[in-house]
This record gives structure tokens, C-alpha cells and sequence, in this order.
């Protein structure tokens, strides 16, 4: 299996037919080794246009949904981001070559390991990762110029909206749990403004803003 020419296809049959035009992103996305994220016997499926199980109930996103995210950042390379939601560290991994430093956070210990030890072997090491409920954000690192959610609630918790610095700019799923709509926020001079980008389906997001567990 060739990786490379599979990350590429992956950017040319699926990302920029779909409208992602961010260079830094298809960029990122063509460098970052996707199959290594995932389970042995999946990683021959690893650049397919589809999510996959990375164990525990959760998934890692279909390419298009974390490109679609990412993009909605438009991340210059300067920022502090927040990513809610390590899972397998794919997306984690993708955001650290886009910004200048990146706090994730994950609610479930064996996820969180896993994936530290994926980024270790990547040596991205602008990336930090803890165990903990995502939807109380990571009040220590902030204010965060851009936030992202990867797992959806019934609505934006209130305290990654305080964490959100201004200018800045949020992407998040939200709606019950079967469907949802991907949602960008932002917040300039004080004000907020909410913009749909997509319909998706997301696995639920946990804590005390988010679902009862
Ligand atoms: N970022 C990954 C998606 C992982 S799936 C990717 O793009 O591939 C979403 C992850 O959110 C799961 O690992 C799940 O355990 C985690 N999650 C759900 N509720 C959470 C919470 N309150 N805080 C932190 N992580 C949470």
C-alpha cells in the first residue's frame, strides 16, 4: 500500500472537488500519515471518504468533515487552539501544523493515551493533551483563538464561549443524537454570529454542558 499516493488522491478526489480551497490545509491534510491513527487491519481503508472506529464507541472523522472544520478556522499559524475531542489524535495532529500551539482535550484515559503515543512518533510536540471533560474547555491556556469541537451536543457550553478570545472563531456540531448541523461561531468586538456550514452526525458529546454520560 502507497500512503502518499493514497493521501494525495485523498486530497484530490475528495477535498478539493468538495470546495476545500485552503492551501495550509490540503497541505497539512496530504502530509499528515492518516493510517497511522488507526487500527492495524483498518489502515489500508485509512484514506477512504468515510469515518472509521478507533475503538471505545468513538470515531475517527470522515477526511472531508475535518477538512471542512479545519478550514472554517482559517488558521494563519499564529493561533492557541482548543480541540474538544483528541479521539485518536488525527485531527490533533492535523491542527498542529496549521497553528502554533494546540490543547487537546479527552474525556476517555485509553484515547487520550493512545493518541499521545501516535503524536510522540510524529514528534508533535506543539500539541498538549489531558483526560478531562471538554465541555468545562481548559481554562488555564486561554483565551483560544479558534475552538473546535469534534463530538456534537444539544447546545454550545457556556465555557468554551467565555474561552473563546475576540476575535475568534468556534466550530461545533450541534442537535440531538441523531442528526446535527455543523455551526461556526464567532466572536468580534464582543458580538457573536452563528453561521451553518453543514448537515452531519457526530457521536455525542459528554459532560456537564454536554450530554449525561
Ligand atoms: N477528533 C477526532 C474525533 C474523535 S470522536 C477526529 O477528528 O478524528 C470524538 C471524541 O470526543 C471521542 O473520542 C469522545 O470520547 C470525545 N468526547 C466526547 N465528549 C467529550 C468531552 N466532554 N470532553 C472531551 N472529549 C469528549
Amino acid at each position: 500500500m502507497n500512503y502518499e499516493s493514497a493521501r494525495k488522491r485523498m486530497v484530490h478526489e475528495q477535498l478539493l472537488p468538495r470546495g476545500i480551497t485552503d492551501q495550509r490545509v490540503l497541505d497539512a491534510m496530504a502530509a499528515t500519515p492518516r493510517h497511522l491513527f488507526v487500527q492495524d487491519a483498518l489502515r489500508s481503508q485509512a484514506y477512504g471518504d468515510f469515518s472509521m472506529p478507533i475503538g471505545l464507541g468513538q470515531t475517527i472523522s470522515q477526511p472531508y468533515i475535518v477538512a471542512l472544520m479545519t478550514q472554517a478556522l482559517e488558521l494563519t499559524g499564529d493561533e492557541t487552539v482548543l480541540e474538544i475531542g483528541t479521539g485518536c489524535g488525527y485531527k490533533t495532529a492535523v491542527l498542529a501544523k496549521l497553528a502554533d500551539r494546540v490543547f487537546s482535550v479527552e474525556r476517555l484515559k485509553e484515547l487520550h493515551i493512545r493518541a499521545r503515543q501516535t503524536l510522540d512518533q510524529l514528534q508533535v510536540f506543539n500539541a498538549v493533551c489531558t483526560t478531562d471533560d471538554g465541555t468545562l474547555g481548559w481554562p488555564q491556556y486561554g483565551p483560544y483563538d479558534a475552538i473546535i469541537v469534534t463530538a456534537a451536543g444539544p447546545d454550545i457550553p457556556q465555557p468554551l464561549l467565555d474561552q473563546l478570545a475576540d476575535p475568534g472563531r468556534m466550530v461545533i456540531p450541534m442537535g440531538d443524537q441523531h442528526s446535527q448541523q455543523l455551526v461556526i461561531i464567532k466572536k468580534a468586538d464582543g458580538n457573536l454570529t452563528h453561521e451553518v456550514l453543514e448537515k452531519v452526525r457526530f457521536v455525542s458529546l459528554i459532560g456537564q454542558h454536554g450530554w449525561q454520560g
